[in-house]
């Protein structure tokens, strides 16, 4: 019977061109004429009746099964409604990026079958929102050691803990929860796992506290109390551990973090581009400034690399893709697309100038909603030097040294690394310091970053982007070795104040 009603949806279905141009023309209408609304930092929240617009396109369906009257969940059509939401607006890509990432996604891979109907059912026809809660207080990072608990009984599972940070807190129909199984002797299980709570269902989150978030102002971020029982419906079921089940669910949010970055660099670099064209300094526009083409040049690359990455997540991290080992990937593409994310604003704002600095400018408010992409789904701090020490693992394993050796075969490195021979072609130690493993780390990102848009290069994209994207990771690839090699291992004088007034040694 289910496949009957997915053959007719299938073919009742609108193409998806059609039917992204549509959600393209509304948000573009909605965001023009409600520009004071929505286009200023000062205001909170997205008016309901603008919500009910967005919401009426149906932007969430692409995450939700054909069989539940989703549009099915094609990745490349996931990250296209992510990049036409955050042309306009970052928050509202976000906003979607939860529900898609971090709820449905979730919830089609490991949900149990009675649960999805009505689930869907809610976000299809009524809609629902749906958020994930990791972080707590004492534990973001360091996630693993979450206190949040849970029991079993024979009414369900009843699950005790504080969470915060959780992107539509307060707003969202259901969550996401994640605990740790408690013994009897009340000690806690070092797995991890995931139950969905619904907010219909009894009060058992509770707001304590909204924050004053500095950016993305249209989501509510805040600390819940959670004392609630689900019922045993609720878990997801994990293939194996619950942790490979988070790495599965992390990877895959931290892939699609390009689709977040395409709308949001694209806008960056035609913004750029209008501005420089018609703004006139020193008697000519400031696009023949040499140094303002560098900025704009570098914009551009950042948009040819999202989009390189764009298509490899299409190909490679689709609902039959199990992403748990795919770490190098995921930990790439997360700090090298946030980290443009922020360059790419960043640079807007300097072009702008002072009237990017107003709150309501698009330039200076990027600089800010774009900010916690590298903090947030691991810090990218964190992810850089992850992605050295996976690399280091593997050269061990294979008994090699020369990295330049080791790129040259490595899937995500053979077209890139042969590029970059010279850069690449030393010994490294496997035991580095913590700054050096970040340095190498970065440099690491840019050359599988490489591979990527070879690849996109390969498929037929305009190889005048391709060139240039290829030169600007190139010479960063560079820059990163430079500083890892010349790093000097330099400690902070944290009780520093005494002899160090400047204003006592005048001569
Ligand atoms: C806008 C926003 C949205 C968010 N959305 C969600 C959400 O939807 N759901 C959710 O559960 N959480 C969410 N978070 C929380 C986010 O995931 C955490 O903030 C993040 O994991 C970091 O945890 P923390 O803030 O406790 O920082 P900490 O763990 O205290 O780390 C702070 C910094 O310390 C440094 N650091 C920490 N550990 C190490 C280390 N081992 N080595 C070197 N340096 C280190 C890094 O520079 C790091 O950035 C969100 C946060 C923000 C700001």
């Amino acid at each position: 019977m289910k496949d009957q009603v997915s053959t007719i949806i299938t073919t009742q279905k609108e193409k998806f061109s059609s039917y992204v141009s549509r959600y393209e023309k509304t948000l573009s209408e909605l965001f023009s004429e409600n520009q004071n609304i929505l286009d200023t930092s000062v205001n909170r929240g997205v008016p309901g009746l603008v919500m009910r617009d967005i919401l009426e396109c149906k932007p969430l369906s692409v995450f939700i099964p054909e069989e539940y009257e989703g549009r099915g969940t094609n990745t490349a059509e996931c990250l296209k409604v992510l990049e036409v939401s955050s042309y306009h607006s970052l928050p509202l890509s976000l906003m979607v990026g939860i529900n898609g990432a971090l709820f449905l996604q979730p919830l089609s891979l490991y949900g149990q079958d009675s649960k999805k109907e009505s689930v869907y059912h809610d976000f299809i026809h009524n809609r629902n929102m749906g958020g994930l809660m990791i972080t707590e207080p004492g534990y973001g990072s360091d996630a693993l050691h979450m206190q949040t608990s849970y029991t079993e009984s024979d009414k369900g599972f009843s699950i005790k803990g504080t969470k915060h940070w959780a992107g539509l807190t307060g707003w969202a129909d259901y969550w996401l929860l994640t605990a740790r199984r408690q013994d009897d002797k009340g000690n806690l299980a070092r797995d991890i796992d995931f139950f969905i709570h619904s907010s219909k269902h009894d009060g058992g989150i509770k707001v304590k506290e909204v924050f004053n978030n500095l950016g993305l102002f249209m989501l509510p971020y805040g600390r819940n109390e959670i004392n609630t029982t689900v019922d045993p419906e609720s878990k997801l079921v994990p293939r194996s551990t619950g942790v490979k089940m988070m790495l599965d669910i992390l990877h895959r949010s931290r892939m699609q973090f390009p689709g977040m970055a395409m709308g949001f660099i694209k806008r960056n670099l035609d913004e750029a581009i209008n501005h420089c064209r018609d703004r006139f300094v020193g008697g000519k526009s400031l696009l023949e400034y040499d140094q303002v083409q560098e900025r704009i040049s570098k914009i551009q690359a950042a948009f040819t690399t999202c989009s390189a990455m764009c298509a490899f997540t299409s190909k490679n991290a689709t609902m039959q893709h199990d992403l748990a080992r795919a770490d190098l990937q995921a930990n790439t593409i997360k700090t090298l697309i946030s980290d443009y994310m922020q360059d790419t604003a960043q640079s807007l704002l300097q072009l702008v100038g002072a009237k990017g600095y107003k709150q309501e400018h698009i330039a200076g408010k990027g600089v800010v909603d774009s900010r916690p992409f590298q903090i947030f789904e691991g810090s990218n701090d964190i992810l850089y030097q992850q992605i050295t020490e996976s690399v280091v693992k593997s050269m061990r394993r294979a008994k090699l040294t020369n990295l330049f050796s080791f790129l040259k075969d490595h899937e995500l490195s053979n077209h890139s690394a042969v590029m970059l021979k010279d850069t690449l072609n030393f010994d490294i130690d496997y035991t580095l310091s913590q700054r050096k493993l970040v340095d190498l780390g970065q440099a690491l990102s840019r050359v599988f970053s490489m591979n990527f848009v070879v690849q996109l290069g390969e498929n037929g994209f305009r190889s005048d982007l391709i060139q240039n994207a290829l030169s600007h990771l190139s010479q960063e690839v560079s820059q990163h070795i430079n500083a890892y090699s010349g790093k000097q291992e330099l400690l902070v004088v944290t009780d520093y104040t005494e002899d160090s007034d400047w204003s006592s040694y005048l001569k």
